[in-house]
């Protein structure tokens, strides 16, 4: 989907694709360290999410959001095969992020990890009733 060099020379095929507007969104998410990655210790357990306005997304990287805009136009255009982007901007965001060492790494204990999964699947939750 993207080559992984600098920050400059990733932004620039982005900005191809997806247009200016979606870029502002893909960069703001980046710099204020929404991209986390949760790293579960001693296991080494990862959960990426990316917090949003209102929610936060679980994310598996490079192909997979819980975000409605992943679901319902994303995955839609590559199920049907219409082309199109076939990405959202919180994965585009992971991209950025982890090409500029702008992720926010946090650990946990391994015995957190059941009561994180609770919550962030609560959290999905309300996002996909909520709207
Ligand atoms: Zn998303």
């Amino acid at each position: 989907m993207y080559v992984m060099v600098d920050g400059k020379g990733l932004i620039m095929p982005i900005y191809h694709s997806v247009g200016k507007k979606c870029m502002e969104r893909v960069e703001i998410i980046a710099y204020r360290k929404a991209v986390k990655l949760h790293v579960f210790m001693p296991s080494k357990r990862t959960i990426w999410t990316v917090v949003g306005n209102r929610y936060e997304y679980w994310i598996n990287p490079p192909d997979y959001c819980t975000c409605k805009d992943y679901y319902f136009r994303a995955r839609a255009l590559a199920i049907e095969g219409k082309g199109g982007e076939t990405s959202c901007y919180h994965l585009k965001a992971v991209e950025i992020a982890k090409a500029r060492g702008m992720v926010d790494e946090v650990h946990f204990h391994d015995d957190e990890y059941y009561d994180f999964i609770r919550a962030l699947i609560d959290t999905i939750y309300r996002g996909v009733k909520g709207g």
